[in-house]
């Protein structure tokens, strides 16, 4: 339940720790906000342009149930749950306790503030959602769109042999019963839930790099890849960091430990 996959998706990758996020060093010597953001656009109008047959072709042939293994909510078998806005306002509502900012921080300025665009929800020390109980899920009327659309997605991702490609599907014969009938109406559903996450997913995205290079030509500040090493260091050893986190059209600002996650 889009990342390691670059910070999207839901729990959707395999998750490279145990129990603990382990952060990547930010080693680039520069951030080039225009080129990101054409990136993004880029992907947005291929989505724009993939056809739903297509889609809906793999979502039959892959026929996935869910047997309530609850698999997908543990950050062993995937990632983290990313929260699009309206998700963290919605769950955030029900229990505040739940939102952390996003991991993967992407920028951080010279002074040591990380930005990262979002929240996600919070799991517990052995891995677990926060609101997994019992092995359900406590909130599942109100779910993030996340884990409604779990386990398709529709985002170019790398391959294990690096092949850069459309993913439809994630952790496939690695949980659930396959080759169940999905009906026509269903495939629609899933076909229009999953463009519409994966379009604001995109869109949120592009506006919070809008939002940070703003922020740092108004404030003359600039991504700092040093300082991002340092801080993140000292994150690692336990230390408290400073995170702003882009909701809503404005920057949230957190103090995190690694306890956090
Ligand atoms: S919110 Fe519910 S469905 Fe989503 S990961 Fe948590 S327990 Fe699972």
């Amino acid at each position: 339940m889009q990342n390691v996959f670059n910070l999207r998706s839901i729990y959707l990758a395999v998750c490279p720790y145990a129990g603990v996020i382990v952060f990547t060093s930010y080693s680039s010597t520069s951030y080039n906000f225009e080129e990101r953001i054409m990136e993004l656009t880029g992907e947005l109008s291929g989505l724009a342009a993939y056809p739903g047959d297509r889609f809906i072709e793999v979502v039959k042939k892959v026929g996935f149930e869910c047997n309530l293994c609850g698999k997908c909510c543990t950050r062993d078998f995937n990632d983290h749950a990313f929260l699009l806005d309206d998700d963290a306002e919605r769950v955030g509502g029900l229990d505040r306790a739940a939102l952390v900012p996003a991991p993967y921080y992407e920028l951080c300025d010279p002074a040591g503030t990380f930005y990262v665009s979002g929240y996600a929800i919070r799991a517990r020390r052995d891995g677990t959602c926060h609101f997994l109980e019992n092995g359900r899920c406590r909130v599942y009327e109100q779910r993030p769109r996340i884990c409604r659309i779990y386990p398709y997605m529709l985002h170019r991702e790398e391959d294990d042999a690096g092949v850069v490609d459309w993913r439809q599907i994630s952790g496939l014969n690695r949980h659930g019963y396959y080759h169940s009938e999905i009906g026509d109406e269903e495939c629609g559903r899933i076909w229009e839930e999953v463009k519409d996450y994966e379009t604001l997913f995109l869109k949120q995205e592009i506006a919070f790099l809008e939002a940070v290079k703003t922020h740092f030509e108004a404030n003359g500040l600039r991504h700092s890849p040093m300082a991002y090493d340092r801080h993140m260091r000292r994150f690692e050893r336990g230390g408290k960091v400073k995170v702003n986190v882009f909701h809503k059209g404005q920057f949230e600002t957190h103090t995190v430990t690694k306890k956090d996650y």
